[in-house]
């Protein structure tokens, strides 16, 4: 940016100081306006200056904390592992310990979960998937940011219900 810019309000500030000091030697009035006109020049740029600074301040912060907020993704990403809950069908699942595939994360003591694969490499987004009965009986992890279903090769348990008392004549119906 703006090197040149600092350049130019030193040579400015410079110009200034040396018309005040000749206007002090002289107290010539003309000088003297010469002198007040330089030195609203200068503030001009030192204003300008500023403002200039202040925006990369500003600038700064911001890709600082989307820089943080990368950071912080990436750790999370890395916690997780790609895994085929059923034939062809992958989610992430929590690295458990001891599972430092990929990286040198020792794991978490969160409970073991899965997240959603486009979800997370889409929109760095952690959804945790939700377990629940299809009306086959198996089971599939739902997402609840993109609503997509996770079939697993889990069947619910099979309810018992008692046998049928032996009626041979119709007569319990
Ligand atoms: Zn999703």
């Amino acid at each position: 940016m703006n090197v040149s810019l600092f350049g130019s309000i030193g040579a400015t500030l410079k110009t200034a100081q040396d018309a005040i000091n000749v206007a002090l030697e002289s107290r010539d009035l003309i000088k003297n306006a010469a002198v007040v006109q330089q030195l609203s020049a200068a503030q001009h740029g030192v204003l300008s200056l500023t403002a200039q600074l202040f925006e990369l301040q500003n600038k700064y912060l911001e890709t600082a904390q989307e820089l943080a907020d990368l950071k912080k993704s990436l750790v999370q990403r890395n916690s997780y592992a790609l895994f085929e809950i059923s034939k062809g069908i992958f989610v992430y699942r929590l690295k458990v310990a001891g599972d430092t595939a990929g990286t040198e994360d020792p794991g978490s003591a969160e409970p073991e979960h899965y997240i959603c694969q486009p979800c997370m490499d889409t929109k760095g987004v952690r959804a945790v998937l939700l377990r629940s009965a299809n009306a086959f009986g198996f089971y599939s992890l739902n997402c609840p940011i993109c609503d997509r279903k996770f079939a697993t090769d889990e069947k619910t348990p099979r309810i018992n219900l008692p046998p049928a008392p032996h009626d041979p004549f119709g007569r319990l119906r």
